[in-house]
């Protein structure tokens, strides 16, 4: 029992490696194989040996106006000197998280949308869930419960980002179907499979559909057409709530403000991340329809409280940085920036596709790209070798490989990122 193999023996403890532990990898892999970032630049990032390498995934889909910005963390300074933040608990909130929910109602696809912030998108996964049941246990139909997501689907990692995962690895491991036992999956394209579903678990138990308007960690996977639409239908005929997860697509990534714009959708609610702050901060969160919202702000005694909060929803400097962000996307005309380049990334993926048989398919929505390659290629060599040749690139399921670059790259970026992976293929080839 106490045995402690020693290194290399097959099943030995990995005892030498550093304490922070890469809880969403397998450590085997990944240990000693990682590269330390210290220090980013616009669309680049720099190892702490040296190495420069075009951030072509722009981290975790996240940092859309690029590394390292001098005017956001001046931002950030100024606030923390001010007031690193205030709580928004009871009598107390603060100035900046007024302003933020001022500024996202003004840009929310939702009309009179109210706003809850927190630290990031699992977060707001878990606050749109626990708000879609919390709706209808309020509205006296409390067998609404059961969230549906799609096949293939990422929502995070909390307790109900795991349970409605669509990329069933995901779910695994904790010795029930899912955390949260009130959970289904449909189809990720097949619109009839869902109100099949829909029938079978019968929409007085159904509170909400979450979608990503396109997957994203799923394998870019944009919306085949009129899918959303039938989803959004489907939703309004059985009294269901539709939460469109914006984490990937919002504040810009698809050439729209929201995908909700760029697909003519009308969501309940929009959980967002990421974008908002292109990572200077961790913060998330949801807007929501006056449907769900009005009730709770009925003057009167027996007016329901939503019970979600924590010490950061709100957070002053997060707050600070986000409205800045957002000034600087729409002062340096980003978005449709974004909308040129996803011309251009659509031009060099066909020609990609055109001249390499191994290329089985290629997805593009705004800038976000994936590349679908024959079962005899592995997407994660093929981004090893893209790294060698001073590119991050990621492989995502399905032998995918994705492509998110900052919306900040010029054209000639873009193509040489194409290029380099083109080049990558043909050398395995
Ligand atoms: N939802 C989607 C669509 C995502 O892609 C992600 C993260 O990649 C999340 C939710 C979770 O966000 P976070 O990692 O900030 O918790």
């Amino acid at each position: 029992l106490n045995h402690i193999p020693s290194p290399g023996d097959p099943g030995s403890r990995l005892l030498d490696g550093p304490a922070l532990w890469p809880a969403q990898a397998h450590t085997p892999t990944v240990l000693g194989r990682q590269l330390v970032i210290d220090r980013g630049e616009g669309s680049y990032i720099f190892t702490d040996d040296g190495r420069r390498l075009f951030d072509g995934t722009a981290g975790l889909w996240h940092a859309n106006i690029g590394h390292s910005n001098p005017e956001l963390a001046e931002v950030a300074f100024d606030q923390m000197r001010r007031l690193e933040t205030y709580h928004i608990f009871a009598r107390f909130t603060n100035d900046k998280a007024l302003a933020l929910g001022e500024r996202l109602a003004e840009i929310s696809p939702i009309d009179r949308s109210k706003v809850i912030l927190n630290s990031g998108g699992s977060d707001a996964i878990e606050v749109a869930c626990k708000l879609a049941r919390r709706h209808w246990q309020r509205e006296g139909r409390a067998s609404k419960k059961v969230i549906l997501s799609r096949e293939f689907a990422y929502h995070g990692l909390h307790a109900y980002g795991t349970s409605i995962a669509g990329l069933d690895f995901n779910r695994e491991g904790y010795g029930t179907d899912s955390l949260v036992p009130e959970t289904a999956r449909v189809s990720f394209n097949d619109p009839e499979q869902v109100a099949a579903v829909v029938a079978e678990i019968g929409p007085e138990n159904i509170a909400a559909i979450v979608t990503e308007p396109v997957q994203g960690t799923g394998g870019v996977n944009p919306p085949v057409p009129g899918y959303l639409e039938a989803i959004q239908k489907i939703c309004r005929e059985n009294d269901i709530l539709l939460l469109l997860d914006e984490v990937i697509t919002g504040f810009g990534r698809l050439g729209t403000m929201f995908a909700a714009e760029r697909y003519g959708i009308e969501p309940d609610m929009v959980i967002f991340a990421k974008g908002i702050t292109s990572g200077y901060a961790p913060l998330g969160g949801v807007l929501v329809s006056p449907q769900v919202w009005e009730p709770f702000y009925i003057d009167s005694p027996d007016t329901p409280v939503f019970r979600h909060g924590a010490t950061y929803a709100g957070h002053a400097t997060a707050a600070a940085v986000a409205l800045r962000h957002l000034e600087i996307l729409e002062r340096d005309q980003l978005i449709p920036r974004v909308k040129e380049l996803e011309t251009l990334l659509r031009t060099e993926f066909d020609k990609l596709a055109r001249q390499n048989v191994a290329v089985t398919d290629v997805r593009v929505a705004g800038l976000l790209g994936g590349i679908t390659l024959a079962g005899h290629l592995k997407a994660e060599q093929v981004c090893d070798d893209l790294i060698e040749l001073g590119y991050v690139a990621r492989p995502l399921r399905g032998n995918t490989i994705q492509v998110s670059p900052p919306f900040i790259i010029s054209d000639q970026e873009l193509t040489l990122f194409v290029t380099a992976i083109d080049q990558a293929i043909t050398e395995r080839e």
